[in-house]
This record gives structure tokens, C-alpha cells and sequence, in this order.
């Protein structure tokens, strides 16, 4: 839009996109409060309920673990009474695998890695003797211990859980474990794949080197995670909260927490996208919600600035027409119920008298003669043409100073003058109020007499003569004046041609010897 579209645009179409844009902005403003807030507060919650969740789990993990060492723990207090009774090893390992479904196998070993026993008996593992870093540990150790996940004997990805073998006078016998194959269905995989759900929120358990102990993506047990900040958290023993990138670069809200027996975390963690999925209905709801009081001020503030625009737009509109007489009247009229619209009003009010006055002033000065305050010429075509649209008879009487020449030989121009003046002044008092005179040259004077016969005229014409004849014009002795008079219509002569006649009959009257007065013949005898 440039600049000269924007001036011809009116006050009220201005006031209307002002307010429309006005409106909008402040629900936008409004809605993009509301979502910002929405948003933050879903995300908030999501990352809570991850963590309680995490939590949670955890605190279950930590529980089994403790169920499961005090069941080893009983088992390897039996086994020490009789540790070299292989027929009693033997069923005692199958009680263990049978009596809890807590672990994948059992295996009881020697002080030396060697096997004595071992659950289910299709592992076929008596006998062997077992290097892999499970029985390595438990037999250097000779604690309970929780091992890290490594590939076993037969290839099974497993945590190695012990408790050691003791005799009745307290010397190290071996170990009895249970075993958790990671990447078979197991009791863990069952307590944690519960929370597995439709939306995308699911849980993982990392060990200390960051390694996945349990992923619904069953491929990926046993590979470790980089790069992800809340498995670096969780391996420190700390738990909380945050929002992650996960390793498809997806966003996620997770909660994360560790279990104290094993050192792991477990994080819960959810899609942002579907956490958010719900603000989009959310948010159409408050944009419902809020429309009719949006709707609502933006009639009321258009309404309230039509009625600010209307003082200005009325005395716009009379700006447009300062020249005619009636716009005055229109502007009195404005309601100028505020300080600004009010002064413009006057100012304009004022504006227009003095134009208006102006104008009169000068209609009048191109109709006035400047010496004796007559009508002029011009005075005089206006009048006829305006009777002769009306179809006014008129007599008219062509009125000239006798010798007038002399008087300003003798007494100069000044005093000519004066005498001018003081006829025009003669002129006014004999005639009537309807009666038009002007001074149509020199010392020629014309005066005309709306709806008046040629005798009613030469009545008057008489009197002016007679009064110019008494009148004291010192320092002019004798001032006398000639008068002709014709009439129109009279007898089919055109308005143009009446003044010629009465110019005639001033002639003749002059030639007749002056101080005198000249009826045209032609006028119609008949008075009105
Ligand atoms: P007549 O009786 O034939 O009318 O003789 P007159 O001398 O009046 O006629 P004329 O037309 O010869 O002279 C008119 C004079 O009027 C000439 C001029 O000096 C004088 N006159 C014209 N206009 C003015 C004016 O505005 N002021 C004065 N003082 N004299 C004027
Ligand atoms: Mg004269
Ligand atoms: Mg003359």
C-alpha cells in the first residue's frame, strides 16, 4: 500500500482495519500466551510421570534382585551341608529352576570355575569348567555378586547372579547362580515390558558401560548407547528429568532413575510430538472458547471509534463545501462531544464566517460603485436578467446632470464629486424600497421601478427633478438634473431596447432645454 492509496482510504475504513488488526494481534497474542503455557506444562508433566515412572521401576528391579539373592542365598546355605554329594547338587539346582520362574538357569560351581550342577539339564553343562567372567568373578570375589552382561558357554548374553558356598566351619566351598538371559523372555523383561504402550512411550535399563540390559527392540539388548545426556546422568547414580534426542533423532521427554543393587538406570521416556498431540485440539478449544469476547470488543471498540470518527467525518464532509451558505448550519449541527473535534468545529465555524462574509463583501464590492455606494452596471444586468426570467414590468428612468462639465471646470473634480454624492443621496430618498438605482456612467444615473407604469414614474421622476432643483449644493449654484423614462414591456419592445429608449428621452429632454423630464410614447399608456 503506498502512501497516496493510504490518504484517499477513509476515517472509517481506517478505524475498521485498526481495530480488526487491533483484535487479532491481542488473540493472537492471547493464544500464543496460552500455547506457550500449554505446552510447558504438558512437558512438565510428561517428564514428572517418566520419572515417577523410572523411579518406580527401579525400586521393582531393586526389589527382585533382593528377592532373588535371598533365595540363593538360602539355597547356597543347604548346599554348603553337603556340597560333595553330586546327586544332592543335582536337585537341589532343579528345585531352584523349578520352585521360581526368577531365573533362565542355575549352575552350581566349584572353587575352581568347575560345574557340579546345573538347571535345565539340557545346557549340558556338568562338568565343564567355565571361564567366562560370571563364575571368574564370583569365584574371585566370593561375595554375592550381580555380574555385567557377557556372552556365556553356549552363547546366551546373561547376568550372573551368585551367592557363595560356605561349609559349616566357614571355608569357601564355590558358588550357586541363577541366571538372567537377556535376550530371552525373562522375569525382568516381564516386570519392565509392562509399561510398554500404543503412543510411543516405552523404557530401557543401560548397565554401567552404557550397554542395553532391556529394550523393547529386543536387537539392540546387549549394544551400547552414546551421545544420550540422561544415560550419562543415570550411570553417575543420579535421577531426574530432561528432554533427549534419542538415537533416531527423535525429541523425548525422559524420566530416568538407578537401581542401587546393579548400579543400571532405567529410563522412561516419551515421544514430545505425542505428548504435544493433544495441544493442537486443546488449543482450538481456546480459540472457541475466546472468539465471542474477541467478537464482542471488536464491535464494541468499532463501535466506540465510529462514534470518535463521526464528529471528524461530518466536518470533513463540510470542509468539502466551506463556500455554501448551508454548510454553516450542517456544522452547527455536528456533535463535537470531545476537546479536539470540538476546536476543529469552531475554528471551522469561524473559518466559515469569515469566508462567507468575505464572499458577500465582495459580491457587493463588484456590484457597488465605490463613489456613491449605487449599484453599478453589473447591479443592473444582474436585476434585469432576474426580472426578465420573472417577467416583472418596470418603468425605468435614465437620470443626467445638466452642464455637469462646468461644475468641475469651475469647482474641480473634488467638488463634482460631492455633488455626485449628494444626487445619488436625492436618488435614494425619492425612491422606494423595491426600486433598483445605479450609476451606470459619469454623472449618468439609471433607476428602476419593478411593476410601476410610466405616469406613477414620472411622479417621481418630477419629484427627484424638483428636489435636485431646491437643494443646496453650495458651493454649486443651480444643480439640475434631465430625466428619461421608458417602459418595458410597452408595445413588443425587447428588454435590451428599453434603456435605449429612456436614453432617448434623456436626449430629447436635453435637447428640449434640460432641467426637464421625457415619457417615452411608445411606454403603455396603462397604470398599474
Ligand atoms: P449635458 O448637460 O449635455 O449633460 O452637459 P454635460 O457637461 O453634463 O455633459 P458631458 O457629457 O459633456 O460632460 C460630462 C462630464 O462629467 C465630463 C466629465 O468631466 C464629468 N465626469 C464624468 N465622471 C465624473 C466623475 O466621476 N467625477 C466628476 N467630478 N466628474 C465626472
Ligand atoms: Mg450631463
Ligand atoms: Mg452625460
Amino acid at each position: 500500500m503506498n502512501l497516496k492509496s493510504i490518504a484517499k482510504m477513509d476515517l472509517g475504513r481506517l478505524i475498521l482495519a485498526l481495530t480488526i488488526a487491533s483484535v487479532l494481534v491481542s488473540l493472537a497474542n492471547a493464544l500464543h500466551a496460552s500455547y506457550q503455557v500449554q505446552r510447558q506444562q504438558l512437558i512438565d508433566a510428561e517428564l514428572k510421570s517418566n520419572h515417577a515412572y523410572a523411579a518406580k521401576m527401579a525400586a521393582s528391579t531393586d526389589d527382585f534382585f533382593d528377592e532373588v539373592m535371598q533365595q540363593l542365598g538360602y539355597a547356597a546355605q543347604i548346599i554348603g551341608t553337603d556340597f560333595d554329594n553330586p546327586r544332592f547338587l543335582a536337585a537341589e539346582s532343579e528345585r531352584l529352576f523349578l520352585q521360581t520362574d526368577s531365573f533362565n538357569s542355575i549352575a552350581i560351581i566349584d572353587s575352581h570355575n568347575q560345574v557340579l550342577a546345573s538347571s535345565p539339564q539340557s545346557l549340558k553343562l556338568v562338568g565343564r569348567q567355565l571361564n567366562t567372567p560370571g563364575p571368574v568373578e564370583a569365584n574371585a570375589r566370593r561375595k554375592p555378586v550381580i555380574s555385567q552382561p557377557f556372552l556365556s558357554a553356549v552363547g546366551n548374553l546373561l547376568v550372573f547372579i551368585s551367592q557363595p558356598v560356605v561349609d559349616a566351619q566357614g571355608n569357601y566351598l564355590g558358588a550357586v547362580a541363577g541366571t538372567i538371559y537377556l535376550k530371552h523372555e525373562n522375569f525382568l523383561s516381564r516386570l519392565l515390558a509392562s509399561h510398554y504402550s500404543q503412543d510411543g512411550t516405552y523404557l530401557y535399563v543401560v548397565d554401567q558401560q552404557r550397554r542395553l540390559i532391556y529394550h523393547p527392540d529386543n536387537e539392540r539388548v546387549g549394544t551400547a548407547v552414546k551421545g544420550n545426556a540422561a544415560i550419562e546422568e543415570v550411570i553417575d547414580g543420579i535421577s531426574g528429568r530432561m528432554q533427549v534426542v534419542n538415537s533416531q533423532g527423535i525429541a523425548m521427554l525422559a524420566g530416568y532413575a538407578t537401581i542401587p543393587a546393579t548400579g543400571w538406570g532405567v529410563v522412561s521416556q516419551r515421544p514430545l510430538q505425542a505428548t504435544l498431540a493433544a495441544l493442537d485440539a486443546l488449543m482450538l478449544r481456546v480459540l472457541l472458547a475466546s472468539l465471542p469476547l474477541a467478537l464482542a470488543s471488536l464491535l464494541f471498540i468499532w463501535w466506540c471509534a465510529c462514534r470518535i470518527a463521526r464528529p471528524l467525518q461530518q466536518l470533513a464532509s463540510g470542509a468539502r463545501a466551506m463556500d455554501d451558505p448551508a454548510t454553516a448550519e450542517e456544522i452547527q449541527r455536528v456533535k463535537s462531544w470531545y476537546y479536539e473535534s470540538a476546536e476543529l468545529k469552531k475554528a471551522m465555524l469561524l473559518g466559515i464566517g469569515l469566508l462567507q462574509k468575505n464572499i458577500t463583501r465582495l459580491r457587493q464590492d463588484a456590484h457597488t460603485d465605490p463613489l456613491t455606494g449605487l449599484g453599478n452596471r453589473r447591479a443592473l444586468e444582474q436585476t434585469l436578467q432576474s426580472w426578465e426570467r420573472e417577467q416583472t414590468p418596470f418603468t425605468v428612468m435614465s437620470v443626467d446632470v445638466d452642464f455637469f462639465k462646468r461644475v468641475n471646470d469651475t469647482h474641480g473634480h473634488h467638488v463634482g464629486d460631492g455633488v455626485l454624492r449628494q444626487l445619488a443621496q436625492h436618488i435614494r430618498e425619492c425612491a422606494r424600497e423595491d426600486d433598483v438605482f445605479c450609476r451606470v456612467g459619469g454623472e449618468e444615473f439609471l433607476v428602476l421601478l419593478p411593476r410601476t407604469g410610466p405616469q406613477v414614474a414620472l411622479r417621481v421622476a418630477e419629484r427627484l427633478r424638483q428636489q435636485v432643483e431646491r437643494a443646496d449644493m453650495s458651493p454649486v449654484p443651480g444643480v439640475t438634473v434631465s430625466i428619461g423614462i421608458a417602459h418595458w414591456p410597452g408595445r413588443g419592445a425587447k428588454m435590451a431596447e428599453v434603456l435605449q429608449r429612456a436614453d432617448e428621452m434623456l436626449y430629447q429632454a436635453k435637447r428640449e432645454g434640460r432641467n426637464r423630464i421625457e415619457v417615452d410614447a411608445l411606454a403603455a399608456p396603462s397604470e398599474s
